[in-house]
């Protein structure tokens, strides 16, 4: 996401005073979004009644048993899927198709093998027609932000699961997107790599602005790394369609203690939530 700049030259001649300026190109509004799909077995209501307002810059968690929408969400912010009722706006404009500015990254890195980690990389930005030399430029630059400049010219199955991923979001964040939705993305890591990334995340996040949404199946990666965790309930499986059960603030600061009683305490909390709805 790209500092907005007011224009110059026009507050220098007046007395008036100027606005700060607020870039809006992160926010999220779902207003009472509904997909149902319609199979052979009749429809099937993935999700109904979704209202939800994410402000630019905040990161949100979505949380809930398998079936229950969450990636159904994603989907349609991303533009890979139409909601079937109301309406889905990011930086105040209807959603319409897939964008640079709303990134994806999946569980499983989606990298194109035969291309070496610089070529991934670059490759969104060619396609965006971004000139040759800046995609050169802005891709290495990316690339060393997720630490893996050395390995810019290997192949992805030369690297660990754990840089795939890296090479994944450095190629997200190249697009410099205003909506990050991150469906399960470590989903697939150990738990150390898993940790590295998480903190790696909470970085990047700070220094993009950028608005995150953010799947897990982890309760202590979502009071870790969120502002509000989203708990959805329902899905074909439970007779009722997928829904947000509740929103809870984490209401924690920057730095978090996974093994503190306040941290203990949302975790339960949210895990009551997850297994009653
Ligand atoms: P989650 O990511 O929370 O596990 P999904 O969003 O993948 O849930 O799925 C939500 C519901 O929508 C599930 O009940 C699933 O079976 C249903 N669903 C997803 N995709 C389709 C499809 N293409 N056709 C029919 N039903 C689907
Ligand atoms: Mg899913």
């Amino acid at each position: 996401m790209s500092a907005v700049t007011p224009a110059s030259g026009t507050a220098a001649t007046t007395d008036r005073a100027v606005a700060p300026v607020v870039d809006e190109s992160g926010r999220v509004v779902l207003a009472a979004v509904g997909k149902r799909y319609e199979t052979r077995r009749g429809p099937v209501d993935a999700v109904a009644d979704v209202d939800l307002e994410v402000a630019p810059g905040e990161f949100v968690a979505i949380v809930g048993a398998s079936g229950c929408g969450k990636s159904t969400l994603l989907r349609i912010l991303a533009g890979f899927e139409r909601h079937t009722s109301g309406t889905v706006e990011v930086g105040g404009a209807p959603v319409r198709g897939p964008a640079p500015e709303r990134g994806v990254v999946f569980q499983d890195y989606g990298l194109f093998p035969w291309l070496t980690v610089a070529e991934n990389v670059r490759f969104g930005l060619r396609q965006q027609r971004v000139p040759r030399s800046r995609a050169r430029r802005r891709a290495a630059e990316m690339i060393e932000v997720v630490g893996l400049s050395r390995f810019a010219d290997r192949f992805p199955g030369e690297l660990s699961g754990g840089m795939q991923q890296r090479v994944a979001i450095a190629r997200v964040l190249a697009g410099d997107p205003a909506l990050l939705l991150m469906d399960e993305p470590f989903g697939a890591l150990d738990a150390l790599t898993r940790t590295t990334m998480q903190h790696e995340l909470k970085r990047l996040r700070a220094e993009s602005g950028a608005t995150v949404l953010f799947v897990t199946h982890s309760i202590e990666e979502a009071v870790y790394l969120s502002d509000r965790v989203v708990v959805m309930a329902g899905g074909a499986s439970h007779g009722a369609p997928g829904h947000i059960a509740e929103i809870v603030p984490v209401g924690l600061g920057d730095v978090r203690d996974v093994n503190g009683p306040e941290f203990n305490d949302l975790e339960r909390r949210i895990a009551a939530l997850v297994h009653e709805s």
